[in-house]
């Protein structure tokens, strides 16, 4: 079998969205096309500093390596936080990424819950327990690494902020908040990043319209070879997200380009959407925490990451009385 694109090599992949047959270099090239496609929505190609928040999977081997072929990777600068999990340990991962990094010539900075936030995951989670609280891990792992990856962002005075959130990641989350009827969470997917306090970094996703298997099979036709190990708090995550999952992937395999079809659909409304919203709203500065002084919630005084600490017990202050 001939690739469609090249019509010299041979076929090696397969693309159900577009029924083609391609050759290595010419899937890898088509992916690099798509992200710089999509990176030059953004905005992405005028930036002089994008944070690549990086965990060591392959999205965000996929992330540095495609990014870093349209843009100088002098502006790039990779940023990974060790959450502190026990046997959890992606130690080695993190090498082969630092390594591959540094072949592309991006620095990459370390980071740790421990050295950042004063504790690790298991401890913030342990001292919740003994309290009683009834937290999911991944509601302080979220939570904190949002903080954190923002924080790196400002002291390295990026433009943007990049995650490796793929199309399947996107979509998944696009539709949990339709289910739950979250607009406000809802306006924040689209192409464009929202911004809602001068305090966040601009957040964007290059690979949102990159399927998972494709960054899967990019990642190993690069060499990048992964185990994903999985977190012994995967439990924890919310099932709904499983369940849209698999009803997706169900979706795409009826019709192949489902999921690029619900995205783009989306994101020619998801403008509209913002505009309603924030005439209705009207959509100011988020309010700052009193504790932290970084953005929270509108209506509230104290963030969620401040107040989790206070009622685990790991930040003595008085919660203000709701
Ligand atoms: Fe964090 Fe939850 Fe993911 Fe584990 S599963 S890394 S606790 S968000
Ligand atoms: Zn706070």
């Amino acid at each position: 079998m001939i690739c469609d694109v090249c019509k010299i090599r041979e076929a090696e992949v397969f693309q159900p969205h577009t029924g083609r047959k391609l050759c290595r270099q010419c899937f890898i090239e088509d992916i690099k096309q798509r992200v710089k496609k999509e990176a030059e929505k953004i905005g992405l190609l005028n930036a002089n500093k994008i944070l690549l928040a990086v965990s060591g999977g392959k999205d965000s081997f996929v992330l540095a390596d495609t990014l870093a072929s349209f843009i100088d990777p002098s502006k790039l600068i990779a940023y990974n936080i060790t959450e502190g999990i026990h046997g959890y340990n992606r130690k080695e991962q993190v090498e082969q990424l630092r390594k591959f990094l540094n072949d592309l010539g991006i620095e990459l900075i370390e980071d740790s819950f421990k050295q950042s936030v004063g504790y690790t995951l298991d401890e913030m989670v342990e001292a919740s327990k003994l309290r009683g609280l009834n937290v999911s891990a991944c509601t302080f792992c979220g939570g904190f690494r949002r903080k954190l990856i923002n924080d790196a962002g400002r002291k390295v005075n990026a433009d943007y902020v990049a995650t490796g959130h793929n199309l399947d990641d996107e979509v998944q989350a696009i539709i949990i908040n339709l289910i739950r009827g979250d607009l406000t969470r809802l306006i924040r997917f689209g192409e464009k990043p929202l911004k809602l306090s001068s305090k966040f970094v601009l957040r964007v996703k290059p690979l949102r319209k990159i399927y998972e298997w494709e960054t899967t099979m990019y990642a190993y036709y690069k060499g990048y070879t992964f185990q994903e190990v999985e977190c012994p708090y995967i439990t924890a995550r919310p099932t709904l997200r499983a369940k849209v999952r698999e009803l997706l992937y169900m979706l795409e395999d009826i019709r192949p380009g489902t999921l690029l079809n619900i995205i783009e659909e989306f994101d020619k409304i998801a403008e509209n959407v913002r505009k309603g919203y924030i005439s209705s709203t009207e959509l100011k500065e988020l309010p700052r925490c009193k504790i932290c002084g970084e953005p929270t919630s509108y209506g509230r005084e104290i963030c969620k990451n401040c107040e989790l600490l206070i009622k685990a017990g790991l930040l003595h202050q008085n919660l203000p009385i709701s």
